[in-house]
């Protein structure tokens, strides 16, 4: 077992070593705020980030240290796609809604890549492209048809790849060939979860790491809705977010009975010779196989090594356990690579939900983004951004 693993192993995210947890108090309680955020991944920040530039006093709590959640410890694929298929959902629910999904999805996709850009946040934000990897033939039919689907309707570029020339994409013969969508991205997502915790900092928003959120109880003062209980003591706010996805505790029994939880892993290898590495995804692109539970592939943005995951539902906790079942995948999948050690291993919380789709709204007042089913990159930045539109739309239509 210990072959397997380099001797500066590490159980903790490879994102971590550029993109280190910081510990950040937050200064004093307030004895209120304008809103209160609770959980400081994506959803959290970028909520909170735009309401303090709109003037609002703002207060983030973490239980942990900020960026704990999935948010630095996520693989940094950028799609625009769920894992509801669209024809199904076409079907279920009418061209109109389901284009109005996945227009929303687009958006998600476009505007986070456009406010990386825009705030000049140094991530490795890239179009890289991505291959979806069949694992059977019946795999392939039912991609090409759905990305047909999806080209017909909404005019999504891609391109399929017969079984013999997938090894022009991948170092592989393991899948009965894919497609390519060259127009997905990528990014290092801790790099881009400091940016924006550096932003919001700017702006003024007070984040509190090691504070749990205990309690959000309705307050009969005016003005003030909500009592907050923290571990830092009680304060009051207007208005309250719940960004906690995978993280969901059951102090918040309305949230937490509409997430499934369920851990994702993933492992970085050894640096590799940069000539070994490029033979396994010439054309630097992300993967994902076309299984449910999937496993994944990239190249790390900063240092020649490959980044991969998959297994969700193994259920294992023990990190040589992880290690080892993640290198079989690896070993099965890219078999250049059975003789390489992996430097890192970690896991980390996701949320699924019953319909498979993110969910956005607000509940007895109280605003919520989650659900993210393994595409919260996008979606939470844009859900905490789009949390907070609505409820600007919301406030302007109460005082007309
Ligand atoms: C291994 C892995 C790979 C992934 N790969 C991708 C990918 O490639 N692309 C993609 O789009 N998505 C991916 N995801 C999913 C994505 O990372 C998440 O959907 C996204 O980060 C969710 O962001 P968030 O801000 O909503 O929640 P999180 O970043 O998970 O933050 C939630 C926070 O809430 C805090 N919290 C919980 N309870 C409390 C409380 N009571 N008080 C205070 N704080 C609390 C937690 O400590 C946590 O820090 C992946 C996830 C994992 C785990």
């Amino acid at each position: 077992m210990k072959d397997l693993l380099t001797t500066d192993f590490r159980n903790a995210p490879y994102w971590w070593d550029a993109a280190p947890l910081t510990e950040s108090a937050g200064g004093a309680l307030a004895p209120s705020y304008d809103a209160v955020i609770v959980g400081s991944g994506y959803t959290g920040l970028c909520a909170a980030l735009t309401l303090a530039r709109a003037g609002r006093s703002v207060a983030v709590f973490d239980k942990e240290r900020p960026g704990y959640g999935a948010s630095r410890r996520n693989a940094g694929f950028l799609g625009r796609t769920l894992k509801k298929s669209y024809i199904d959902l076409k079907a279920a629910k009418g061209a109109e809604s389901a284009g109005a999904i996945y227009r929303d999805l687009m958006m998600a996709y476009d505007s986070t890549l456009a406010f990386i850009a825009e705030e000049g946040i140094d991530c490795h934000a890239v179009r890289c492209g991505r291959l979806i990897a069949a694992t059977s033939a019946a795999h392939y039919a039912d991609l090409e048809r759905e990305l047909a689907g999806m080209q017909a309707d909404l005019g999504l570029p891609y391109s399929m790849l017969p079984r013999a020339r997938l090894r022009e994409e991948m170092a592989t013969d393991l899948y009965d060939g894919g497609a390519v969508i060259p127009d997905l991205g990528s990014l290092h997502p801790g790099l881009y979860h400091g940016g924006l915790m550096t932003r919001a900092l700017a702006a003024g928003v007070a984040i509190f790491g090691n504070c749990e959120v205990t309690a959000v109880e309705q307050a009969a003062s005016k003005g003030e809705r909500f009592r907050v209980i923290t571990a830092a003591g009680p304060t009051r706010a207007r208005d309250v977010v719940i960004a906690t996805n995978g993280y969901t505790p059951k102090s918040l029994p309305w949230h937490a009975r509409r997430v499934i939880p369920f851990v994702g892993y993933m492992a970085a290898t050894e640096k590799l010779p940069p000539a070994l590495l490029a033979k396994q995804l010439p054309h630097r692109r992300t993967v994902i196989d076309s299984n449910l539970d999937i496993d994944f592939f990239r190249p790390a943005p900063d240092s020649p090594r490959l980044l991969f995951g998959g297994a969700t539902a193994s259920g294992l906790q023990d990190p040589e356990a992880i290690a080892s079942l993640l290198h079989a995948r690896l070993r099965r999948a890219l078999p250049d690579l059975a003789d390489v050690k992996l430097s890192h291993v970690w896991t980390g919380q996701c949320a699924g939900t019953f319909d498979m789709m993110p969910h956005i709204g607000c509940h007895d007042g109280i605003w919520y983004g989650m659900g993210y089913n393994f595409a919260g990159v996008p979606m939470g930045s844009f859900f905490g951004l789009k949390m907070v539109m609505r409820y600007f739309a919301w406030k302007d239509a109460r005082l007309r």
